[in-house]
């Protein structure tokens, strides 16, 4: 399997509760390396273009709203597979649905405030990285 990137962002819900060295953990445990990473806050305008794909659905507000309420630590995973494995570290969406052991079922408190966001493609992984990352913070 090829050594990928995948852009990974630890939601308000999780910096607020200061989860973010516990989940750092579950990423570097699972073999996939913080190649870059930084705290940001997000406008909602800025979380509106990210997750410009969900537009239509009818949580797209809350979600923009909720991604701007705190800080946000956007990083770069890199390993090999890194997209799916990052996935899997993840869970399901919804907490209630997600395997013991991942980062949403023991910290995720709803499907909307569900603590991490993980690139789901290999073209999305580069668009997002891009939105995120210049070249010259990207070291590996
Ligand atoms: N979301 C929500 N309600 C839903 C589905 C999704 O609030 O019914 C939020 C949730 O924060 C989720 C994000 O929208 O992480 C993006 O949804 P997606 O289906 O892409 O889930 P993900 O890829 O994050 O697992
Ligand atoms: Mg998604």
């Amino acid at each position: 399997m090829a050594v990928e990137r995948t852009l990974s962002i630890i939601k308000p819900d999780a910096t607020k509760r200061n989860l973010t060295g516990k989940i750092n953990a579950k990423f570097e445990d699972a073999g996939l390396r913080i190649v870059a990473q930084k705290r940001i806050k997000l406008t909602k305008e800025q979380a509106g273009v990210f997750y410009e794909v969900h537009k239509e659905r009818p949580f797209y507000d809350e979600l923009c709203a909720f991604m701007a309420s705190e800080p946000v630590v956007v990083q770069v995973l890199e390993g090999e597979g890194a997209i799916a494995k990052n996935r899997e570290v993840m869970g399901a969406t919804n907490p209630a649905d997600a395997a013991p052991g991942t980062v949403r079922a023991e910290f995720a408190e709803s499907v909307g405030e569900n603590s991490v966001h993980g690139s789901d493609a290999p073209e999305t992984a580069a668009a997002e990285i891009a939105y995120f990352f210049s070249g010259l913070e990207l070291v590996g």
